[in-house]
């Protein structure tokens, strides 16, 4: 960690007295997960969520989807954007899963150590660290932190990591620093505060509950006072 001196868990049970406990409730369905993550990348969460009911709609399974041939499977998922790219890689990603394990079912991942699960999701073709995180926190309720750009903006301001890390290395280090138990609700309490305070154009910072030692709110609130306390 960089300059803040709150811990994750100070923040959490800061952002939890403003936004309430978030409940981690995993749904069981990876590749729903997996899906689903593939088609948000780049696209509005109402715009992926249209383009997956279309593609349940179209097709009875998953097996249907990986058999389709891609020009339908990209018209299921207009909606969403960037059809061409992603119907593909749907294909080919589950194409993948039906070969490596005989099935469309991932349940066996929650039997391995966390690492070897988010290992064998990374390679499959068009998973990231991001969707494995995904996969692993709402499909199988494993721990895991995905960094999407409420939680990178927040940590960053906060001084939890360094602005020149890529999303990439940001998750590797939050996944580091925050126990595993509270991956969940630091996640969510971090969109929930980037979204509702800690906006990209205009945070508010005078009633964040995390001014006090946030060095990017305390430099916006009083610019000389930062200035003079070498922040
Ligand atoms: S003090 Fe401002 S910059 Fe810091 S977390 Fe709160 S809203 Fe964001």
């Amino acid at each position: 960690m960089t300059t803040t001196s709150y811990t994750p868990a100070e923040i959490i049970d800061r952002l939890t007295a403003l936004y309430g406990q978030p409940e981690w409730r995993p749904h069981g369905d990876a590749i729903a997960e997996l899906v689903l993550t593939l088609l948000s990348q780049n696209t509005a969460d109402s715009n992926s969520g249209r383009a997956f009911n279309r593609l349940l709609q179209r097709f009875p399974d998953w097996q249907a989807v990986a058999g389709a041939p891609v020009d339908a499977i990209e018209d299921a998922i207009r909606p969403g954007g960037l059809a061409p790219t992603k119907a593909p890689r749907l294909k080919a990603m589950l194409t993948e899963i039906k070969q490596r394990t005989g099935a469309f079912d991932l349940r066996f991942l929650e039997d391995l150590p966390v690492d070897q699960a988010r290992e064998w999701l990374r390679t499959l073709p068009a998973v990231g660290p991001k969707t494995a995180a995904c996969v692993l926190l709402f499909g199988l309720g494993m721990p895991g932190l995905p960094v999407d750009t409420h939680v990178y903006r927040v940590a960053v301001r906060l001084g939890l990591v360094s602005p020149s890390l890529t999303p990439e290395k940001v998750q590797t280090q939050l996944e580091a620093d925050v126990p595993p138990a509270d991956h969940f609700r630091f996640h969510v309490l971090l969109i929930r505060h980037g979204r509702h305070m800690c906006s990209a154009r205009a945070p508010a910072c005078p009633p964040c509950p995390l001014l006090p030692q946030c060095p990017t709110g305390r430099q916006i609130v009083n610019p000389a006072l930062s200035a003079s306390n070498g922040l």
